[in-house]
């Protein structure tokens, strides 16, 4: 299953829930952004640069988001989630507020020690997944973070190792191609998932890793060799077949289709601001919420916006009670 918290019987409520969203044109999956505020230094995103003063500004609870969108996929977000101290808190509330679930947690993984890991997944949350785009010092230069890879593939063992499950988000860029695969295979030696998504430059502007038109039979190749790599064994890569085949059609620039954020994904700031998706500019309070239309933008591809694109095929349910 996606979480070793669920069993095959959980499929029952979960499609429930799903079916009731959908009819009530509410989002399925909330992502809640605890923190703006980060200790890595990407080049590619400025979160980082949050003042420290903010952190007063931050909501000291989610419960009462959770229970008015009650969404079956909880993201917990940043910034750097685990700068929060109060985070088993503010996880575990949410936890009891609302029922069937699927909560993950996204952290640059510098601080996901097995103890912090351990306490959180108590708390409720039922998947950590981890950055890495690289599998040596290039991700540490990436983050600004010295030691970081090295420190996500040791503590990612020892998580799994203790049951709990782990997944790396991986961003495919213009110079990291050839890293995914042997990515994705010492991933599934360590049993860790992995979720690919497609780099952009609209968080910041920063153009360097933009994937170049001249790597696109590149791009195709490694395509066919992830689906080649889930038709022999699902669990590991956790994208949809759909997700992954429509890369270099977007890559292409030839994805016509409305994105979905706002609809079937939202996104609440660490101060109750509503947006679309984390990139997009606050709509206003979250209390205000009162649907998103879809929209032509075609600024990123990440998984989250491929995903609520995809349709609902075979594949995608093998790969729902596939484990890593
Ligand atoms: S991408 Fe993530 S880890 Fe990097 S600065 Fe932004 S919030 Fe921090
Ligand atoms: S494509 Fe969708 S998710 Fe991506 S930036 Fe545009 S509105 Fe946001």
């Amino acid at each position: 299953m996606l979480s070793a918290k669920f069993a095959p019987w959980h499929l029952i409520p979960f499609s429930w829930k799903y079916a009731k969203l959908r009819l009530r044109r509410r989002p399925v999956l909330v992502h809640f952004e605890v923190t703006m505020r980060c200790n890595a230094s990407c080049g590619f995103c400025d979160y980082w640069k949050t003042s420290p003063e903010m952190k007063a500004k931050e909501l000291d609870s989610f419960v009462d988001a959770a229970k008015a969108f009650d969404p079956m996929v909880v993201t917990w977000t940043g910034g750097e989630p685990l700068l929060r101290r109060d985070l088993e808190e503010l996880v575990g509330a949410v936890d009891r507020a609302i029922r069937f679930k699927w909560m993950t947690l996204i952290t640059h993984g510098a601080m996901l020690s097995r103890e912090r890991a351990r306490s959180l997944w108590d708390a409720g949350i039922g998947q950590f997944s981890v950055s890495l785009d690289y599998l040596d010092e290039r991700h540490d230069r990436a983050r600004g973070i010295p030691g970081l890879a090295a420190r996500i593939l040791a503590n990612a063992e020892a998580i799994r190792g203790e049951g709990m499950t782990v997944r790396f988000n991986t961003v495919i860029k213009d110079d990291n191609l050839e890293e995914i695969m042997p990515l994705v295979r010492a991933a599934e030696s360590m049993r860790v998932g992995v979720n690919l998504s497609v780099y952009t430059d609209f968080k910041n502007g920063n153009t360097q890793h933009l994937l170049r038109d001249d790597q696109t039979e590149r791009v195709q190749a490694l395509v066919r060799e992830l689906l080649e790599f889930k038709r022999r064994r699902r669990g590991t890569i956790s994208n949809s077949d759909h997700y992954l085949e429509q890369i270099p059609r977007y890559l292409r620039g030839e994805m016509t289709e409305p994105c979905q954020s706002g609809k079937d994904t939202v996104h609440i700031d660490p101060y109750g601001g509503i947006r679309r998706c984390p990139d997009f500019p606050v709509d206003g309070h979250w209390t205000a919420y009162d649907g998103y239309a879809p929209i032509k933008c075609d600024k990123c591809y990440y998984a989250c916006r491929g995903e609520a694109q995809a349709p609902l095929r075979t594949d995608r349910f093998l790969d729902l009670v596939a484990s890593p």
